[in-house]
């Protein structure tokens, strides 16, 4: 009666605790979105284009300006030469961008390389698609994939490999070696990489975010996804872009077509404009936020606790075992929200075997004093963990 693969699934894990926070009236420090209410100039051309524009069906591929301004963008940022009009497909969101490429992408029993932990959206459509995942497990602190680990991965059989740089939930951006090693193997084995750099844009200090499709024998087999969502902090617009040579874009669009069709152009409009405009908030975007990353880990470090680098995302996570605490992720994120008045995301939620069960992932895109007080009740949560498990 029911597809099994759906069926069997649990609700999210951001739906599920941005839902006991807000039953429970906790600080969400789970779901991942910013407080700061995004640049005005880019929603008031949004509010400009709902009253004054065109709001019937935009073309299904995006409206022209879009794509011309995504292409631009990453020719201006990244150095990369995509023609606006055979590469570039904007969808509702990178979630619908990911759904397309495993839709467009996969045959049936086509082998496909995910790392975990996973943005929980890959697998299931994976499956959906009849894609068999081939799942690489990375561990902290550094979560590095190496060699032998591709080795083990990779088969006659392996048809796409997903990628998500830099990373949710560790708030890794891949080093230079590691992504020129992971060319190596999809172009040895023939494999298109379907890349989530939704995060691209939140890159601190000392980290620098290198396009894959940029690296020898990549430009034909990337399937470059963006999110104007994580770019401009406005993470409820659903504004996506698929960046993909013509032979691949091809596909894309015909499995595009039928999922969501197009996306609001309203919206579309404004992404455009603040890609071509928005050059204060690409500075000060990433700046603000590395400030909000420091301030919350040095909080918590003053509350003893052990906290992971994070290079990029609105992600740090917190090493429950070297923080003293025995209690599991997903028990000390239920007992934190339920008891301290604080919501995190457990980690292993991010695993489908093997999981690491040791780490909270938390986030401080969030105003001073919320995460101050964030800091404060996460402590209470150690302290209470600990009687608990005395
Ligand atoms: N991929 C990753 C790694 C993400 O973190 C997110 C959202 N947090 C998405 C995809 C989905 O992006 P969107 O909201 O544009 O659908
Ligand atoms: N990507 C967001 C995060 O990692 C959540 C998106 C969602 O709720 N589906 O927190």
């Amino acid at each position: 009666m029911v597809n099994s693969i759906y069926a069997a699934l649990p609700t999210t894990v951001f739906a599920e605790m941005s839902g006991l926070a807000a039953q429970l009236g906790a600080i969400n420090l789970g779901q991942g979105f910013p407080d700061d209410p995004g640049p005005e100039a880019v929603r008031a051309k949004a509010a400009d284009a709902v009253l004054n524009g065109h709001n019937q069906y935009p073309p299904m591929t995006g409206l022209p300006e879009l794509r011309q301004a995504v292409a631009a963008h990453y020719n201006a940022t990244q150095r990369l030469d995509l023609d606006w009009v055979g590469e570039v497909t904007i969808t509702s969101g990178a979630t619908e961008a990911l759904a397309v490429s495993f839709l467009g992408l996969i045959e049936p029993g086509d082998e496909v390389i995910v790392f975990q932990p996973f943005y929980d959206s890959y697998l299931p459509v994976i499956r959906r698609a009849g894609g068999v995942p081939k799942l690489v497990t990375l561990q902290p602190p550094h979560w590095r994939f190496d060699r032998a680990m591709l080795e083990a991965a990779f088969s006659p059989r392996t048809r796409l490999v997903v990628l998500n740089n830099p990373m949710n939930p560790t708030g890794v951006v891949l080093p230079d070696e590691d992504l020129a090693l992971l060319a190596e193997f999809c172009v040895a084995h023939d494999a298109v990489v379907v890349c989530d750099e939704v995060w691209e844009k939140v890159v601190f200090s000392g980290a620098r975010h290198r396009p894959l499709m940029s690296y020898p024998g990549m430009r034909e087999r990337t399937v470059k996804i963006g999110s104007a969502g994580k770019m401009f902090g406005l993470t409820g617009w659903k504004v996506g872009y698929l960046c993909a040579a013509p032979a691949l874009t091809h596909a894309l669009t015909r499995a595009h077509q039928f999922l969501t069709f197009t996306t609001p152009p309203n919206l579309q409009t404004a992404v455009a404009w603040g890609l071509e405009n928005a050059h204060d908030w690409f500075r000060e975007m990433p700046a603000g936020l590395e400030r909000s990353r420091d301030r919350m880990a040095e909080g918590l470090r003053r509350e003893g606790f052990s906290v992971l680098p994070a290079d990029g995302t609105y992600f740090l996570c917190l090493d429950l075992t070297t923080s003293g605490i025995e209690e599991g992720d997903r028990d000390f994120c239920l007992r934190a929200v339920k008891e301290a008045g604080v919501a995190a995301i457990p980690v292993s939620a991010f695993y489908e075997t093997e999981p690491v069960t040791s780490i909270v992932r938390l986030c401080f895109s969030k105003a001073d004093d919320t995460l101050d007080e964030g800091v404060r009740r996460l402590a209470r949560a150690r302290d209470l963990s600990r009687a608990a498990t005395a």
